[in-house]
């Protein structure tokens, strides 16, 4: 299971139809919440998410619209019990604000903090670049490890067939069939977040070649001069970014509350977002991961065999690799019915 789950799309003001941020990031059995403003916790309420399925709570900046909600989920997380570890990025600069709402909530969970203050990788599989805000901020990047996609025709000529294409995926070797004889590499699936900034490197890197991007578009094109002043983007802007970036789908959010109909804001991205979808975001709306961009002629592509699939295997290893092998199962099964491609 992956989807983007919206839990508040308002910018400083929360409206009466938005909420002020929140997102669930559900990838596989991992749960990523990132920038948890006030309210979050009964967002999770109406859109049917469980504090137990957060397992990861990732901070762009310590402005209140993304981090006012951490006591009330940090406290629900405790008040049901949750048991597995759950990491806590934030920028290191921001640090007495994350520790100052750490303390106000419940004590315990087993609650990490991970202060980052430069770009890098600071989990398997995900990564932070700076932001260009009035402080310091950063984006995130979640990018799944590459896998490969099995060829129907070559494993037919190899005599492979049934549970022994699951075996050859485990083992990379069967009887002499290595498995790269028999597939192609495939790119892991990917997703950005960009959050609270004007247009910089750190985005682009951030937004190369994702299938889902999620970024703020706080300004119209009209209040370019607003979004210059005060470090934000607009909805051109980040129509730009999608576009330079080739993601496969932008969906736009941070709305501010002056904007009570979004659709001009959504046109404004289309027009300058090449080849990507454009989704305005709804407060509750859920967005599964859209096929990889970079796959090889395999719509929404094959599990990689064996290797990690997840960001987090340390976090709960047991719910993700319950969930990958339920995956491999079902696609091996796709292949065997020869509806997958890839050749
Ligand atoms: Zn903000």
């Amino acid at each position: 299971m992956r989807e983007l789950v919206v839990l508040g799309t308002a910018s400083q003001v929360p409206t009466r139809t938005r909420n002020h941020n929140g997102y669930l990031l559900r990838w596989d059995g991992e749960g990523l919440l990132f920038d948890p403003g006030e309210g979050t916790q009964r967002q999770m309420i109406h859109a049917g998410v469980s504090a137990s399925q957060i397992t990861r709570i990732c901070l762009t900046h310590v402005h209140g619209d993304h981090c006012f909600g951490l006591p009330g989920v940090l406290s629900r997380m405790v008040l049901d019990g949750v048991q597995h570890p759950v990491d806590l990025h934030f920028p290191a600069s921001g640090g007495e604000v994350v520790r100052a709402l750490v303390s106000l909530a419940s004590p315990g969970l087993d609650l990490r903090l991970h202060p980052h203050s430069g770009p890098g990788q600071i989990a398997p599989g995900l990564e932070v670049r700076p932001l260009r805000h009035r402080i310091e901020t950063f984006g995130y990047r979640l990018v799944e490890p590459e896998g490969r996609t099995l060829l129907p025709g070559r494993l037919a000529a190899a005599g492979i067939a049934g549970p022994d294409i699951a075996r050859l995926q485990r083992e990379g070797n069967l009887g002499g069939v290595r498995l790269e004889d028999v597939s192609v590499p495939r790119p892991g699936q990917s997703f950005a977040f960009v959050m609270d900034t004007a247009e910089c490197s750190g985005a682009e890197e951030l937004a190369d070649g994702v299938d889902l991007l999620v970024a703020e578009s706080t300004f119209s094109n009209d209040d370019a001069g607003l979004a210059a002043r005060y470090l934000h983007l607009t909805a051109g802007q980040a129509g730009a970014l999608a576009s330079a970036a080739g993601a496969g789908t932008l969906v736009l959010t941070h709305f501010s509350s002056r904007y009570g109909d979004v659709g001009a804001l959504a046109k404004q991205a289309v027009t300058r977002s090449g080849g990507a979808a454009v989704v305005a975001a709804q407060d509750l709306d859920r967005i599964p991961l859209p096929g990889r961009q970079r796959d090889y002629g395999s719509p929404g592509g094959v599990w990689p065999p064996g290797g990690p699939t997840s960001v987090d295997e340390d976090v709960d290893p047991g719910a993700v690799v319950g969930v990958k092998q339920d995956q491999e199962q079902h696609e091996v099964e796709q292949q065997v019915d020869g509806h997958d491609v890839g050749q």
